[in-house]
């Protein structure tokens, strides 16, 4: 890719309201059978036409074909019990009836693969598709099976490099792996949680991100965000692993967050996704506040890997807010596009 600062989302996006139920997430489908099918493709068509159309160059299919982006994923896993529910607190913060592992987990066939390639038809710009990471897979369930975080995580990992290789045979060019759960879990990360990734990840010739961020704009996450205090330090825990990972891109939240830019220093060299656009607050940024933030990060990572992006995916948006945070994000890197230009001409 030869344009400096491909702008970027991290995942979701609003889908169309006759397609689910806008403004909520595990928003169930408005359609079914042949109709849903079909109309999850025409959400993808819409996805990649407007992401193209308002100036994103790292095309994503804006979570257009699922309905949670953990828990479709586990859907179709055997050795997962979707009847057997229990309530369990997720990433120690809300509770939620999730599945149970009953079993040893497996993958029949691709779950993505096929919403993959119709996406890889509706544009000719690079694609980047999100899966759930291992540990946030964990902590989005309930085992009764194998009785270890790590051995599950392991398992997951293992998975999920089948489906990340099916992606990339489906020309997706960016596989991200989604981790909340790193800015919580802290000994977790170190002990195993940058390993099942590296394995989720081994192998790929398609570039590698992983995304940790503070949540969606959900009132969960925003209370506890308020009890995080005036610097957030979390990702001081993760990134110094992640520096010596294999994982060749970080997204990470900035804008609006209390998190100093400075630790991007801590991923010097790896290529960043650097949140520009808060979702959690309606208010559409300026093209100048999203180019600040840009010129801020600039201090931290090197203008060749600065990817301009959101700071967590834009599902819970009403969607003329969401498409306008796109054109905000494509205006703001083009000031700064153009700074640099001038800079080094
Ligand atoms: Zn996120």
């Amino acid at each position: 890719m030869n344009t400096l600062l491909p702008t970027s989302t991290v995942g979701s996006l609003p889908k169309p309201s006759w397609l689910a139920e806008p403004e909520q997430l595990w928003s169930p489908w408005s359609i079914e059978g042949d109709a849903l099918a079909e109309g999850k493709q025409d959400a993808l068509r819409i996805a990649a036409h407007e992401q193209t159309r308002r100036g994103i160059d790292i095309v994503s299919d804006g979570e257009q074909t699922r309905q949670h982006f953990v828990t479709t994923f586990i859907e179709h896993l055997n050795g997962v019990d979707f009847e057997n529910r229990e309530t369990v607190r997720i990433r120690n913060r809300y509770d939620a009836s999730v599945p149970t592992v009953v079993g040893a987990v497996s993958l029949d066939r691709p779950v993505f693969a096929d919403d993959a390639k119709f996406l890889r038809q509706q544009t000719d710009r690079p694609i980047k598709w999100a899966l759930p990471g291992p540990m946030t897979m964990i902590d989005t369930l309930s085992d009764r099976h194998y009785k270890s975080r790590e051995k599950l995580a392991w398992e997951f990992a293992t998975i999920l490099n089948q489906e990340a290789k099916a992606l990339e045979a489906a020309g997706v060019d960016i596989i991200q792996f989604d981790e909340p759960a790193f800015n919580v879990f802290f000994d977790e990360v170190k002990d195993w949680g940058v390993a099942a990734l590296e394995r989720a990840a081994e192998g790929l010739r398609a570039e590698t991100a992983v995304h940790i961020c503070y949540g969606y704009g959900i009132k969960a996450n925003n209370d506890w965000k308020a009890t995080l205090g005036s610097e957030w330090r979390q990702y001081e825990e993760s990134f110094p692993l992640l520096q010596q990972s294999t994982i060749d891109i970080i997204s990470l939240e900035a804008h609006n967050s209390h998190v100093p830019m400075d630790l991007i220093e801590l991923i010097r060299g790896k290529k960043v996704m650097v949140g520009a656009i808060d979702v959690a607050n309606e208010a559409i940024e300026t093209p100048e506040e999203v180019a600040d933030t840009l010129r801020k990060a600039l201090q931290f990572v090197d203008a060749d890997k600065l990817i301009p992006s959101t700071n967590c995916g834009m599902a819970p948006f009403a969607r003329d807010v969401a498409l306008e945070k796109l054109s905000a994000l494509s205006a703001g890197a083009r000031i700064v596009r153009e700074e640099l230009v001038t800079v080094t001409a």
